[in-house]
């Protein structure tokens, strides 16, 4: 997720970012856009060739799995099976939720403030007709990235997604516009989460 680092009340919208470039996938020349209707990034690499990154979902976290383990929220997966954990032992004690409630501390952002995220890597199967949202076990086979431009200054927080201890590691690397001719950027930072 994204917030415009000199303005944190602006942040990163799932709905303009599916209404103004009318879909519900974003890949490759898309945008993430933000509650006041300004880009925020753009994608200009995809190489998730797999599935889809998902702009439906929230995020794990430990309520959300008590919820589904208690009956009262939905969770349907595309293969049949949910892998989740089901008895109140083995729910994990956070998730992607608590990962940026966490992480976005230091800023005083409130967990309540906290978008609903760009899942990247995150393939759901939706029902054209019944809208029906089947969350699959898709994920890249190979080591994939998403580039991203900045199209103001971000604050970007993430979470490498604990699915429930099936969550793999990701890597950040940061690029600064670099003012060598024959190369546009270079790396400024990297980090593995
Ligand atoms: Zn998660």
């Amino acid at each position: 997720m994204a917030f415009n680092l000199n303005d944190l009340k602006e942040r990163f919208d799932q709905a303009r970012t599916k209404t103004n470039q009318a879909k519900l996938f974003i890949s490759t020349s898309d945008q993430l856009i933000s509650k006041i209707n300004n880009p925020m990034l753009t994608i200009v690499e995809d190489t998730f060739q797999e599935g889809r990154h998902d702009l439906q979902k929230g995020m794990c976290s430990r309520k959300r799995f008590e919820l589904v383990a208690k009956g009262l929220a939905k969770r349907v997966f595309a293969e049949g099976i949910d892998p989740n954990p089901k008895t109140p032992e083995e729910i994990p004690d956070h998730g992607c939720f608590e990962n940026l409630t966490e992480a976005l501390k230091p800023w005083n952002i409130a967990p309540e403030d906290i978008p609903s995220p760009f899942n990247i890597f995150q393939t759901m199967r939706i029902d054209p007709e019944s809208g029906r949202m089947f969350d699959t076990l898709i994920r890249p086979k190979n080591e994939a990235h998403v580039d991203f431009r900045a199209e103001m200054d971000c604050l970007v927080a993430l979470s490498a997604c604990p699915e429930s201890g099936r969550g793999g590691p990701v890597r950040v690397e940061i690029f600064e516009e670099s003012r060598v001719p024959w190369r546009n950027f270079k790396r400024a930072s990297l980090k593995d989460f």
